[in-house]
């Protein structure tokens, strides 16, 4: 890319001067013909007059003005020749064509009063031809010619001009090469840099050499890949941490009750004539230790299914005021234990694209929790709504809540608020996980508000048509 900068702004640089430069070239060389032009002019139309004013064609031998047509067609190093107005050539300082006859266009027209000047530029030759015109003394009297004088003159030294110019124009674009070169070359160097730092970040951050983040300075652009890298790298980062805080937190959980029931068979076995009750009660105790290991195995493998793509889900149209009256009627007795009063509203009839087994599963732990974390003779309502694309189920509760720097840690695997509480009540800190991911898989949103010592209320929106 350097490399290509680098001729980007070469060609941006010598391009346009090669450009003025044969313009440059072009006008220089053609001011100069100009000039010429002019010049020759101007003596063609001093010789003319000359020739008529001492009215050459009564005299034709006239010595000065022969010596002065001489000393002009040597000066200019060029031809003359002098017409008269039968077209007859009276004089050329070539003497190659006098008293030969010249009838060309521009003499016929010089003769009614026309000059013409032509320029040959193949051979550098300029040809002139003037009138001239008939010697009168008395100058009211209309203007007549009467013959013609025809210079030629080859510009020998436009060559040398010429080759000068292009020289000189060759030198500066060179110059100019030379010049822009090292510039072209740092420029671009600086403009690639930012590229360059971003990509070495990139690569040291890869091979793992650093833990630093890629440096967001340069331009725009490279200011927002290092932020999408960075985002990228954090991200990457936490899902290694959580995968790591994940296994440590199964290793643990799964360990617990097994180290309960190994210390309660120790104690049975190490003991000598230990009475039948306190087998029994030690055999309780390692059955419920064993259900709960039972538990936190089921839930870990609903998780796991959760983890998997959306293509598991098993969509079926569904009556969702049906399936969440099923829920509260499985949840009514334990919250009956707890004199919790279970309120069903709905507000309309709805059915839904959904996963009946997942969203079950969810709306069963969103209800389970507002009964397991409430207080004696508490409430939950659980209602029901839809407009034409969502439906919205809300869980309230007035229970224990939850303190407002935790909320956002619930859903975390095996996060609990209060772990001897979520113990005690047989919870494994799984079961916000889950419904999350339900949720998730259906396109749709969990909220939660809450305030400590009044109460929970999760909403849960869902599309009624499942978006895949
Ligand atoms: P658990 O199995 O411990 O209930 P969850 O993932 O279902 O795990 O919930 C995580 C934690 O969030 C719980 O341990 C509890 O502290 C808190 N929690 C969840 N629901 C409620 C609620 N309705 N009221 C108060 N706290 C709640």
């Amino acid at each position: 890319m350097r490399w290509i900068l680098c001729a980007a702004f070469m060609c941006i640089g010598v391009i346009p001067a090669i450009a003025i430069g044969i313009g440059a070239y072009k006008t220089s060389v053609n001011s100069y013909i100009k000039q010429r032009e002019v010049e020759l002019t101007t003596y063609a139309s001093v010789l003319s007059k000359e020739l008529s004013n001492s009215a050459y064609f009564d005299n034709i031998s006239s010595q000065t003005i022969n010596s002065e047509i001489k000393l002009a067609s040597d000066m200019y190093n060029g031809r003359i020749i002098v017409v008269n107005k039968e077209y007859k050539i009276v004089k050329d300082t070539y003497y190659a064509s006098e008293n030969k006859y010249i009838v060309t266009e521009e003499i016929i027209k010089s003769l009614t009063g026309k000059r013409s000047s032509i320029y040959d530029s193949a051979n550098n030759f300029f040809e002139i031809i003037e009138p001239i015109e008939v010697y009168a003394k008395d100058s009211t009297k209309e203007t007549s010619y009467n013959g013609a004088v025809l210079m030629s003159f080859k510009i020998t030294d436009i060559v040398d001009y010429e080759k000068e110019q292009a020289r000189k124009i060759q030198l500066l674009i060179v110059l100019e090469c030379v010049l822009l070169f090292p510039l072209a070359l740092i420029l671009s160097q600086k403009m690639v840099c930012p590229l360059r730092k971003v990509a070495d970040s990139i690569e040291q951050i890869s091979d793992g050499y650093t833990e630093e983040t890629v440096e967001e300075s340069g331009y725009a652009e490279t200011i927002l890949i290092a932020e999408a890298f960075n985002k990228m790298v954090s991200k990457t980062k936490q899902l290694d941490l959580s995968r790591q805080e994940f296994v440590s937190n199964v290793s643990h959980e799964l360990k617990t009750p097994i180290t309960s029931i190994k210390v309660l068979a120790d104690s049975l076995t190490m003991q000598e004539n230990v009475p039948v009750e306190l087998y029994k009660e030690f055999l309780t105790d390692i059955a419920e230790e064993i259900d709960r290991e039972n538990k936190i195995i089921n839930d870990l493998l609903s998780l796991v299914k959760m983890d998997r793509t959306a293509a598991e889900l098993n969509i079926s149209q569904v009556n969702i005021n049906e399936l969440l009256e099923l829920i509260l009627k499985r949840l009514r007795p334990i919250a009956a234990k707890r004199n919790i009063e279970l309120v069903f509203e709905s507000f309309r009839p709805v059915i839904a694209e959904i996963d009946e087994v997942k969203l079950t599963l969810a709306f069963s732990n969103l209800v389970e929790n507002a009964i397991k974390y409430n207080i004696e003779s508490g409430w939950v309502r659980v209602s029901l709504n839809a407009d034409h694309k969502f439906f919205y189920v809300k869980v309230s509760d007035s229970g224990i809540g939850i303190p407002d720097d935790v909320q956002d840690r619930v859903f975390e695997r095996f996060y609990r608020v209060d772990k001897a509480r979520s113990r005690e009540t047989g919870g494994t800190g799984l079961g916000l996980s889950i419904t999350k991911n339900a949720i998730l898989m259906h396109k749709g949103v969990i909220k939660l508000y809450s305030k400590e010592n009044e109460g929970t209320t999760f909403t849960v929106r869902i599309p009624l048509t499942y978006i895949s």
